[in-house]
């Protein structure tokens, strides 16, 4: 194939609930039909991050239990994970992933389980509730509508300069009171849908692809109309 991205899948031996992992599966998909090879590398505990390293990032969601190991490992990486955010890499964070980009997250046992801060969110817990169900939010500056499905104790809480993914149509979204789902910080993609998001949004994998791509070869004639025509039929 032509192009190739380095992906980093973040603490992927931890964190990949309700089928996250399918996410890459997606942008496999829809790299192909981009003539993209992806080469994906699971950085887990004790494993070195460099922003430079990568193209890509995706960073799934998991169980408080799984997330307070994370936690523990991630400072590690924060320097170099916020340098790559900062940088404008393209990354894709799901729920437990979500949260961990931001400032803390109080789990359901009341356990404070700090987040790198690269991200200004931060998100509480709820008593004895999860928010569970599928879920339709619309973004209203492009006007495109994800479907999904959510299943989360956090209640999230969007901080300076982030904006959500979406605004909700139907279910709850970060804490099921502002309306708003996920965030968009600069190439940064955070949600809470599982289902997994991108086979069932095929456009938001495009972005992140084409992000990567215009990024890594900014001489290279990648026409964004020619990608965005690639069916969604994952
Ligand atoms: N443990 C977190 C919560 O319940 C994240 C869950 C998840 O990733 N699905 O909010």
């Amino acid at each position: 194939m032509k192009y190739s991205l380095n992906v980093a899948h973040l603490y992927g031996n931890l964190l990949n609930t309700y089928g996250d992992n399918g996410n890459l599966l997606a942008l496999k998909y829809y790299g192909k039909q981009m003539d993209t090879q992806l080469n994906v590398k699971v950085i887990s505990i004790d494993d070195d991050f460099k922003a430079t390293d990568f193209d890509l990032a995706f960073f799934g969601g998991g169980q408080d239990y799984e997330q307070l190991i994370v936690s523990k490992d991630i400072p590690s990486k924060k320097e170099e994970l916020t340098k790559y955010i900062n940088e404008g890499g393209p990354m894709l964070a799901i729920c437990g992933g979500y949260q961990l980009l931001g400032h803390y997250y109080i789990g359901a046992d009341g356990e404070k389980i700090p987040g790198i801060g690269a991200l200004d969110h931060y998100t509480l817990s709820q008593d004895h509730n999860r928010f569970i169900g599928d879920i339709i939010i619309k973004n209203k500056q492009t006007q495109e509508e994800y479907h999904g499905f959510e299943n989360h104790n956090g209640m999230t809480y969007l901080g300076k300069g982030e904006k959500p993914l979406g605004i909700v149509e139907s279910g709850h979204g970060n804490n099921g009171q502002d309306k708003t789902e996920g965030v968009i910080y600069k190439n940064v993609y955070g949600s809470y849908f599982h289902g997994p998001i991108l086979t069932r949004n095929g456009s938001l994998a495009k972005k992140l692809l084409i992000t990567a791509l215009e990024r890594k070869y900014p001489k290279a004639n990648l026409t964004k109309q020619k990608a965005l025509k690639i069916p969604e039929t994952f």
